[in-house]
């Protein structure tokens, strides 16, 4: 089959675009307009917090099922699912909850994880969701290995919505954010979050 070529031609500027001014000026206009309707938009963070899309993907969060139990079933589905090998879950039997087993350990390498959402795909328990933690950083290497007990929270079920009640979670938790008001601010966000 013969091949079609289409020539394009280079677009010429006309007469008035080669003058230059005035899209220089216009350049100017611009600029003053957004210097005179000036509006900061640094957030003041860690004192501010910022909103983030529903769609954030950040640090793992391990929701509880009805009774507050951990949901997880030690199946290693995401260890295998994992690109990186970031995921290492040690299982323990879990007759006592009716359950054949529920992990041990359960870490995740932070130096490795480059946070696709693979394991949070792959987990047939809805037992992992990536939440909306960003804040990773550690003196050591060591501090960015996390565990379970890290992870895990009663207080978040699994049934909450991706918004932000993770990252209240999280916020409480490490104390990122000691501010009563600002806490309340993010808690309207959600109906799902409670007390324990
Ligand atoms: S987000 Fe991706 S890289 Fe990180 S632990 Fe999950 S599967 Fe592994
Ligand atoms: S988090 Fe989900 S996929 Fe990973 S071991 Fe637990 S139940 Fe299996």
């Amino acid at each position: 089959m013969a091949i079609k070529i289409k020539v394009l031609k280079h677009p010429e500027l006309t007469w008035y675009e080669k003058l230059y001014i005035p899209q220089i000026l216009g350049g100017l206009v611009i600029t003053l307009k957004h210097l005179i309707r000036f509006k900061p938009i640094t957030v003041q963070y860690p004192e501010e917090v910022k909103e983030l899309p529903e769609r954030y993907r950040g640090l793992h969060v391990m929701p509880a099922d009805d009774e507050g139990e951990i949901r997880c079933v030690a199946c290693k589905l995401c260890e295998v699912a994992c690109p990186t090998q970031a995921i290492s879950i040690v299982a323990e039997p879990a007759d006592d909850y009716g359950i054949e087993r529920r992990p041990k350990v359960f870490n995740i390498d932070f130096m490795r994880c480059v946070f696709c959402g693979f394991c949070e795909e792959a987990c047939p328990v809805d037992a992992l969701r990536m939440g909306m933690k960003y804040e990773l950083s550690s003196y050591n290497r060591a501090g960015l290995i996390h565990t379970k007990e890290v992870f895990f929270d009663p207080n978040v079920k699994s049934n909450a919505p991706r918004n932000n009640a993770n990252f209240l979670y999280e916020m409480g938790k490490g104390d990122i954010l000691d501010n009563i008001e600002e806490i309340d601010k993010v808690k309207k966000l959600t109906g799902i979050y409670t007390e324990s």
